[in-house]
């Protein structure tokens, strides 16, 4: 514990965000990375817990008091050791976690937690600035051949840890490049692209194999890849939709939020797509889902310059502060506003939208209405009924499960109730093949995707040196 008194005499300081007049006009990281004094003097709040809830907290069992204590003590590369030990991508998690841990640091009781993703990014970013980001490529091979099929933040963490264990991996993904949703979801304003290629070009050092632009199940038989590989990880994400499948729906200028994102990306990027491209200059736009996802559409629309931005959500404003029912450490619902709504949106909460009304094939308006909530029922309140102006409309109400049709019922795995690749221990009920993050356990965070892929490993690492599965 660096300094005893740190916690009494420094409060909470979050990084500086560009600001919004600046930010909107370009696609670059919204917030500055915080100066080496300013990540000590706010690592040493961190009162090294007896019973550290924050480590309790993170599905990746982060070391952070560790951490806090070695960044405060300036020793860059013990807690770039530490961090390294449970997590693979700190510069991803350290710019787009929730950060369940901060929920549940036990400072956050009577005072601001302490800024552990901040702490956590300026460990990683340090390290690399200082080249004690090296490739760790293992010092022998085991002969085994392991299929990643999917190069989210699921399979890359899988594919990192089987590597390290000596076995040949594949990493197969469909996109012209790795990163899943990571790379084709979250925009650059949150998560910029070079941050993945540094990182990518390591593990390609470390001798992991990439192949992309191949879609396995469709350019790469099953047949080949059960024949080529001793053990295969599923880790194709969730990618169905949720649709709304109400009057009007098949009206132009209605299109699924990983649609317009993806495209969005891919022309930041510089990279080349066949669809007509979705643009929101000058556009009154919708966004239907208050989530992450919809967050991102508000601040890619802004950036495009539409004419306004309204997002409604079907649930009830959530409280800004913990309600009695979540108490801490747990994660708390609360009201979360991101950088992209400062940056300008109209935020409509439970609102139930009823029909989408077009003139000559193109979306118009959205008929809404107001509903409240009891007995686990929604309830439309009488006279609420208003329309919302739309030229342009953006889905962002969650996915289902992943694609059942080509590589997942090729395969004949089993699937759950919810229709996610089913596995006892990562283990599907197909032999040797595996599963990891959200083609398993549903949509979620880069984070428990991360935890997923290592879990997953440990799974393969068994079944490949022949010990009885649990
Ligand atoms: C728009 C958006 C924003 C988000 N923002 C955040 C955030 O800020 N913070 C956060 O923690 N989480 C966020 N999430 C959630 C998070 O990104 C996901 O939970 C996480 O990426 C899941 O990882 P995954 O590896 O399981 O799947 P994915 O990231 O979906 O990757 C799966 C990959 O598999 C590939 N693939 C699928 N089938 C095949 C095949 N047959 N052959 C080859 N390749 C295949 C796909 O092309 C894809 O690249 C966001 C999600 C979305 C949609
Ligand atoms: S819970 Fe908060 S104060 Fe306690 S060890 Fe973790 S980060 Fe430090």
């Amino acid at each position: 514990m660096g300094n005893p008194k740190g916690f009494l005499k420094i409060k909470r300081q979050s990084s500086e965000y560009r600001p919004v007049c600046e930010r909107v006009k370009d696609y670059g990281q919204v917030f500055s990375l915080r100066s080496e004094r300013e990540s000590r003097e706010q690592s040493s709040r961190c009162m090294d817990c007896g019973v550290p809830f924050c480590h309790w907290a993170c599905p990746l069992g982060n070391y952070i008091p560790e951490w806090n204590d070695a960044v405060h003590n300036q020793q860059w590369e013990k807690a770039c050791a530490l961090l390294e030990a449970s997590n693979i991508l700190p510069e991803v998690t350290g710019r787009v976690c929730p950060a369940l841990c901060e929920h549940a640091c036990v400072l956050g009781v009577n005072d601001d937690p302490v800024t552990i993703r901040e702490n956590e990014l300026a460990i990683v970013e340090q390290a690399f600035k200082e080249g004690l980001i090296k490739p760790q490529p293992p010092k022998q091979r085991t002969g085994k051949k392991v299929a990643v099929v999917g190069s989210g933040p699921a399979g890359l963490s899988c594919a990192v840890n089987l590597n390290r264990a000596g076995h040949e991996v594949t990493v197969f993904e469909r996109d012209q490049k790795v990163g899943g949703i990571m790379r084709y979801g979250i925009p650059d304003f949150k998560l910029e692209k070079k941050v993945l290629d540094r990182r990518i070009s390591v593990w390609e050092r470390e001798g992991i194999i990439f192949k992309t632009g191949v879609d396995v199940g469709s350019d790469y038989p099953i047949a080949k890849l059960t024949k080529s590989f001793d053990a295969i990880c599923l880790a194709g994400g969730s990618r169905v939709p949720r649709d709304l499948k109400i009057p009007g729906r098949n009206l132009k200028g209605l299109h699924f939020a990983m649609e317009y994102l993806t495209q969005s990306n891919r022309k930041v990027a510089g990279e080349k797509f066949v669809a007509s491209p979705i643009n929101a200059k000058g556009k009154k736009v919708v966004v239907i889902g208050g989530g992450d996802t919809g967050s991102d559409c508000v601040g890619t629309a802004n950036r495009q310059g539409a004419a306004c931005v309204i997002q409604v959500e079907l649930l009830a404003k959530p409280p800004e502060e913990r309600p009695k029912q979540q108490p801490w450490p747990t994660y708390p619902f609360l009201l979360k506003t991101t950088s992209s709504h400062e940056e300008g949106v109209d935020r409509k909460w439970a609102v139930l939208t009823k029909e989408f009304e077009g003139k000559n094939g193109q979306v118009k308006c959205l008929k809404c209405v107001q509903v409240k909530f009891a007995d686990k029922k929604t309830i439309e309140i009488p006279d609420s009924e208003f329309c919302l102006e739309a030229d342009l409309v953006f889905l962002a109400m969650g996915f289902v499960r992943p694609e059942h049709a080509g590589l997942l019922d090729q395969l004949k795995v089993d699937y759950d109730q919810r229709g996610n690749v089913k596995a006892d221990n990562y283990q599907t009920s197909v032999n040797n093949v595996f599963a990891a993050g959200d083609i398993r356990r549903g949509q979620s965070l880069v984070v428990w995707a991360i935890y997923e892929g290592r879990q997953t490993a440990q799974a393969i690492n068994r079944y490949l040196e022949g010990i009885k599965q649990k």
